[in-house]
C-alpha cells in the first residue's frame, strides 16, 4: 500500500477543472468538468489510509471513503464503485452537491498540513463511470412479498427508502405532487450545481426496478392521506419543507417581490423543456434586470447564480450576517463571486421601494453582537445606515418551514414538534400514527440531500421491520 497511497506529501491537491467563467454564465450545465481515470488515481492515492477515518465519522451515511480512495487508486474502480454504493443510493449525487468543506473533506486528517483529499469528486468520477460501463446494476427484490409500502414525496429521502423496500421486495408507490420525480433534485437545485439528466438517469432506474410512481398527486388535496393509510401495510411521509419564510416590512407586497422556489422552479422547468408563462410574461424572468436577493443560504446561492445565467444587468445579495456566519456553503459563495455576484454583507432590507412595482430596496446595515445561548452571534441594526440599492426584480431566500402537515393530511393525531417538523420516535422512524412513518426534511426541518438519503434509508430498515413483525403477529392470531 505504502507506495501507492500516502502520496498527499508530495502530490498537491487537485480539484477537478472548472469550466471558463464568461463560458458559464451563458448556461446551465455543471461548472466542474469531470476527473479523467488518471487523475482520479492520483488524487485518490493522496489518502493518508489513517487509523481513525474522520472523513467517514462526519459523512451522514459513514462512507468507506479510505476503501473505495484505495481501490480507485489501484484502478479497481468497478470494486471502488461497489464499495461506494453498498451505503449511498447516490453517490454521483452526493459527490456534486454535498458541502464536503463542512463534512468528509472539512474533516480529512490531511487538511491541516496539506489540502484534503478530493473525495467528492472521486464518488461522482467513480459511480458517473460505473453508469457508462454498464456496472451499475438494476435494483432487483430478494422475493417479492405481498406487501405493499405508500411513499408520499419523490424527493431524496423518499426515493433512498423507495429503492431499499423494492430490495426487500414489498411493492412500492410514490406519490408526488408534482409531474416529475426527484424533488428537490429536480426542481429546486440548478443544472450548474447538478444537470438534470443524472436524476432522470436515476429515475428510469428506480422505474426500471419496479417502483411505481403515482405523478401530479397531492395528498391531502385531491387523494386523502387515509386512502393510502387504507391501501398500503405502510406509508412514508417525505414531503420536505415547503412553506417559505416572508419578509415583512412597507412594500414587501409590490409587484417585482417573488418566493425563491417559484423562481428556481421556473427555470428548471425552462431547461427541462416546458414552457412556463410565468418566464415569458417577465415575472419569474432576471433577463435585463437589477436583481436583489435577500438571504445567505443554498437558495439565496441558487438564486443569484441563475440571476446571472439569465442574464441580469446586476445581481446584488444582501445578507444580515457576514461570510463567516452564513449557512450556504462557501464554496458556492466563491464560485458565485466569480460569476459576477456582488454581496453586501451585513446588511437588511428595511422596506421596499416603488408604486406599483419595486424600483429599489432601502437596507440597513448591521452589526454582529455577543452570542446568545444557542452560541450564534445577534445581529442588530446600526442606527443612521440605511441606504438603497436598486431592484426591479427581488427574491426573497430567507428559508423554509414545515407546512401545517395535521390540517393538510387531515389527521389531527399527527403530532408534531414546536417547528412544525413531524415527531417521529428517533429509533422506529414511526409518527404518532401507527404504520406511519417520516423522514428528511419533514423531520429535520431544511437540511441535505445526504442526511435526507441516510434517513430514507434508515425509514426503510425500521418499515421492513414492522410488517414483519406486523405480519407475523397476524399469522399467530390466525
Ligand atoms: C434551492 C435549494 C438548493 C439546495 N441545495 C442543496 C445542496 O447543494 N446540497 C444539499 O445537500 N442540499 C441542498 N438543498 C437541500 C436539499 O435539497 C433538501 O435537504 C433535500 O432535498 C430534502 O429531501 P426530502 O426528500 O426530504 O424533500 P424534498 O426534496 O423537498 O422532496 C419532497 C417531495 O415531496 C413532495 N410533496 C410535498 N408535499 C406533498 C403532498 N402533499 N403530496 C404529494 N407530494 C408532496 C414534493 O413535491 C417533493 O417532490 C437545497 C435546497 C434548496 C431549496
Ligand atoms: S456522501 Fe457527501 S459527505 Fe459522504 S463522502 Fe460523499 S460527498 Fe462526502
Amino acid at each position: 500500500m505504502a507506495e501507492r497511497m500516502l502520496q498527499f506529501t508530495h502530490v498537491p491537491q487537485k480539484t477537478p477543472e472548472k469550466r471558463a467563467i464568461g463560458e458559464r454564465q451563458a448556461d446551465f450545465d455543471e461548472i466542474y468538468r469531470r476527473f479523467d481515470v488518471q487523475s482520479a488515481k492520483v488524487q485518490s492515492s493522496r489518502c493518508s489510509q489513517c487509523g481513525i477515518p474522520f472523513c467517514s465519522i462526519h459523512c451522514p451515511l459513514s462512507n468507506n471513503i479510505p476503501d473505495w480512495l484505495k481501490l480507485t487508486a489501484e484502478g479497481r474502480l468497478e470494486e471502488a464503485y461497489e464499495v461506494s454504493s453498498a451505503t449511498n443510493t447516490f453517490p454521483e449525487i452526493c459527490g456534486r452537491i454535498c458541502p464536503q468543506d463542512r463534512l468528509c473533506e472539512g474533516n480529512c486528517v490531511i487538511e491541516k498540513g496539506f489540502e484534503s483529499v478530493t473525495i467528492g469528486a472521486v464518488e461522482k468520477f467513480i459511480t458517473d463511470t460505473a453508469f457508462e460501463q454498464g456496472w451499475v446494476k438494476p435494483i432487483t427484490a430478494a422475493r417479492e412479498l405481498p406487501y405493499s409500502v405508500g411513499i408520499v414525496g419523490a424527493g431524496p429521502a423518499g426515493l433512498a427508502a423507495a429503492e431499499a423496500l423494492r430490495r426487500f421486495g414489498y411493492k412500492v408507490t410514490v406519490y408526488d405532487r408534482h409531474d416529475r420525480v426527484g424533488g428537490l433534485l429536480i426542481y429546486g437545485i440548478p443544472g450548474f450545481k447538478l444537470e438534470k439528466d443524472i436524476v432522470l438517469r436515476r429515475t428510469k432506474w428506480l422505474t426500471d426496478g419496479g417502483v411505481e410512481f403515482v405523478l401530479n398527486a397531492d395528498i391531502g388535496g385531491a387523494t386523502p392521506f387515509a386512502d393510502l393509510r387504507e391501501k398500503h401495510n405502510a406509508v412514508l411521509i417525505a414531503t420536505g419543507v415547503y412553506k417559505a419564510r416572508q419578509i415583512a416590512g412597507p412594500g414587501s407586497g409590490l409587484a417585482g417581490i417573488v418566493p425563491a422556489l417559484e423562481y428556481l422552479i421556473t427555470s428548471n422547468r425552462m431547461g427541462l423543456g416546458d414552457k412556463v408563462p410565468h418566464f415569458d410574461s417577465g415575472l419569474l424572468n432576471a433577463a435585463g434586470k437589477k436583481v436583489v436577493v435577500i438571504g445567505g443560504g443554498d437558495t439565496a446561492m441558487d438564486c443569484v447564480r441563475t440571476a446571472v445565467r439569465q442574464g441580469a444587468k446586476s445581481v446584488t445579495c444582501l445578507y444580515r450576517r457576514d461570510r463567516a456566519n452564513m449557512p450556504g456553503s462557501l464554496r458556492e459563495v466563491k464560485n458565485a463571486e466569480d460569476e459576477g455576484v456582488v454581496f453586501d454583507w451585513l446588511a437588511a432590507p428595511e422596506a421596499f421601494l416603488g408604486d406599483e412595482k419595486v424600483t429599489g430596496v432601502r437596507a440597513i446595515r448591521m452589526h454582529l453582537g455577543l452570542p446568545d445561548a444557542s452560541g450564534r452571534q445577534s445581529v442588530d441594526p446600526i442606527a443612521g445606515s440605511s441606504y438603497t440599492v436598486e431592484a426591479d426584480l427581488v427574491i426573497k431566500a430567507l428559508g423554509f418551514d414545515p407546512e401545517d402537515m395535521p390540517l393538510a393530511f387531515d389527521e389531527p393525531e399527527l403530532m408534531v414538534t414546536r417547528w412544525g417538523t413531524l415527531k417521529t420516535d428517533p429509533k422506529t422512524f414511526m409518527t404518532s400514527l401507527p404504520g406511519v412513518f417520516a423522514a428528511g426534511d419533514i423531520v429535520r426541518g431544511a437540511s441535505l440531500v445526504v442526511w435526507a438519503i441516510r434517513d430514507g434509508r434508515d425509514a426503510a430498515a425500521m418499515i421492513d421491520q414492522y410488517i414483519q413483525v406486523s405480519a407475523g403477529m397476524a399469522q399467530a392470531a390466525e
